[in-house]
């Protein structure tokens, strides 16, 4: 499996080392820009569109959607931020940008919808991280227990301290 990587301007994670170093437990696939998805869809990409797009490149992008217009301002800086909602909105219904909604926070957008991956919480900076699906996850749910559910989909959140949290002194 090839991974490819696309920088961000945005964010940059130190953590990265540990999905490049491989192996079954450290490969999350394939993931395509999601500009170049889009292209690829045919969408008419407006300057609007365009911006909105720009600011969630990247990989463990989870932006709320007033983040996202604080960052598209940047480049756009008449974009409006009921622009920037229905931007974001569209992009959801294409398939394009996953909506994240962990517990007590506001609903964040992550571009890296087109691999199935769980997320690594920071309980104290609050930073999120993609992490791979762990093969069986949804089988590690027993049949007996399924209330006679087709279950289809399985999204883990692991919580903890992330390194510069723990090391940081309190
Ligand atoms: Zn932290
Ligand atoms: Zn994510």
């Amino acid at each position: 499996m090839t991974l490819v990587w696309t920088s961000s301007k945005f964010r940059t994670t130190p953590d990265l080392e540990l999905f490049r170093s491989g192996g079954a437990a450290g490969t999350i696939g394939s993931v395509t820009d999601l500009l170049t998805r889009l292209r690829h869809q045919g969408w008419r990409l407006t300057s609007q569109r365009r911006a909105v797009a720009e600011v969630l490149a990247g990989e463990h992008v989870h932006l709320t959607a007033d983040e996202v217009h604080a960052r598209a301002v940047r480049v756009l800086p008449e974009i409006s931020r009921a622009t920037v909602y229905n931007t974001l909105g569209e992009l959801v219904a294409l398939g394009e940008v996953r909506e994240v909604s962990l517990e007590g926070r506001a609903k964040r957008y992550d571009p890296n919808s087109d691999v199935d991956h769980h997320h690594l919480v920071c309980t104290s900076c609050g930073l999120i991280l993609d992490v791979p699906v762990a093969d069986g996850a949804i089988g590690g749910l027993p049949t007996g227990a399924r209330h006679g559910f087709e279950v289809d989909h399985v999204e883990v959140t692991y919580r903890g301290t992330c390194p510069g949290c723990a090391a940081r002194p309190t």
